[in-house]
C-alpha cells in the first residue's frame, strides 16, 4: 500500500511540480490514480503549493513556512489561513503546463469521487478480499494507512527543514533526513533536492549505492519505455555548488557514510516497504479489537 506513495514522490513532486522527467499518457494516468489514492489535495493544487515552497522557502510567502515551528510546518498550515503573501506571489508562479495535461484536469473536475474510490473503496476492498480481513478491520487499516502516509509526507515540510546536515548550502533550511528518506520513499534528502530541484533522483547518489525507491521505481518505468528525459545533474556542478555554498569536509564524509558497505537505509526501506501492510493489519487487530 506505501506503493501508493509513488503517486506523489514521482507523480506530483518529481513529474508534474519539478518537470524532472517526462512520463507516457499511460504512465501519468497510472500516478494520477495513486496520487488520489494518497489523498493530498488534487495534482494542480498539491503542484502550486510546493512550486510556491520552492520559489519562497521558509518566507511569509511559503504556504508551510518552517520559520513558524515544526507544528506549523507539519500540519498546521492545513488548518489556517494562508499568509497573504503566499496568496500575493503565489500568483507570480507560473502553473500553465500542468493546467493544460488532460490527466491533470481529469483529476481535478472529478476529485471528490475519485478520493472515495481509490483512497478509502479499493484499499478497504484489497484488504478484506486478500487478507481474509472483516469490513470494519478492513476500514480502519486503510484510514490507518492514509493517515500514516500523510504524516510521512508531511514529515518532508517540518523535520527535513528543521532536523539534519547541510552539505550542500549552508544557507538554507532545508537538511538531509534518513528518517524521512526512508518513510516517504525516497524524498528525505532535502538540502540536496532545494539546491537541484530538477533532478529527477532527488539525491545526489544513485539508488543503487542507497536505496531510494522512487528513484528505482522511474528508472523501471524508465527502462519499460513508459518514462524518458531524466534529467541528472552533472557532478562536476555538485562538487563547484558544494565549495561555493556547502561544506566540503562534511559532504566527504556524508557521501562516505551514505556509500558504506553496509547501507542501513537501503536495508530499513526494504523492510519498512515489505511489513507496512502486514505490521498495519496486526496493530488494528490489537488496538481496535
Ligand atoms: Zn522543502
Ligand atoms: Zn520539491
Amino acid at each position: 500500500m506505501k506503493r501508493i506513495g509513488f503517486g506523489v514522490t514521482c507523480g506530483a513532486h518529481r513529474l508534474w511540480s519539478h518537470r524532472t522527467y517526462e512520463a507516457t499518457l499511460p504512465l501519468r494516468i497510472f500516478l494520477m490514480i495513486l496520487n488520489t489514492a494518497s489523498l493530498q489535495n488534487d495534482i494542480y493544487e498539491w503542484s502550486r503549493d510546493h512550486r510556491v515552497h520552492h520559489k519562497f522557502s521558509d518566507t511569509d510567502a511559503d504556504p508551510h513556512n518552517s520559520t513558524r515551528g515544526f507544528f506549523f510546518a507539519h500540519m498546521g498550515w492545513l488548518f489556517c489561513k494562508k499568509h497573504p503573501h503566499v496568496l500575493d506571489k503565489g500568483k507570480t508562479v507560473a502553473l500553465d503546463d500542468i493546467a493544460a495535461d488532460p490527466v491533470v484536469a481529469f483529476q481535478r473536475q472529478f476529485y471528490k469521487p475519485l478520493t472515495m474510490i481509490f483512497t478509502f473503496y479499493i484499499p478497504t476492498y484489497i484488504i478484506c478480499y486478500y487478507f481474509g480481513e472483516d469490513y470494519y478491520s478492513a476500514f480502519y487499516l486503510s484510514c490507518f494507512r492514509y493517515c500514516f502516509s500523510l504524516h510521512s509526507t508531511w514529515l518532508v515540510n517540518s523535520a527535513a527543514h528543521l532536523y539534519g546536515v547541510k552539505p550542500y548550502d549552508t544557507r538554507i533550511n532545508p537538511r538531509e533526513s534518513k528518517l524521512v528518506q526512508i518513510l516517504t520513499v525516497g524524498e528525505g534528502y532535502h538540502n540536496y533536492h532545494h539546491v537541484f530541484p530538477f533532478d529527477y533522483s532527488a539525491s545526489e547518489v544513485s539508488w543503487t549505492q542507497d536505496l531510494n525507491l522512487s528513484t528505482m521505481f522511474i528508472d523501471l518505468c524508465a527502462k519499460l519505455g513508459l518514462a524518458y528525459n531524466l534529467k541528472k545533474v552533472d557532478p562536476k556542478l555538485i562538487q563547484s555548488r558544494v565549495e561555493r555554498t556547502g561544506d566540503v569536509t562534511l559532504n566527504q564524509i556524508y557521501l562516505e557514510n551514505r556509500s558504506g558497505s553496509f547501507k542501513w537505509t537501503s536495508v530499513l526501506s526494504l523492510i519498512y516497504l515489505l511489513l507496512i501492510i502486514p505490521v498495519g493489519v496486526v496493530l488494528v487487530r490489537k488496538v481496535f479489537f
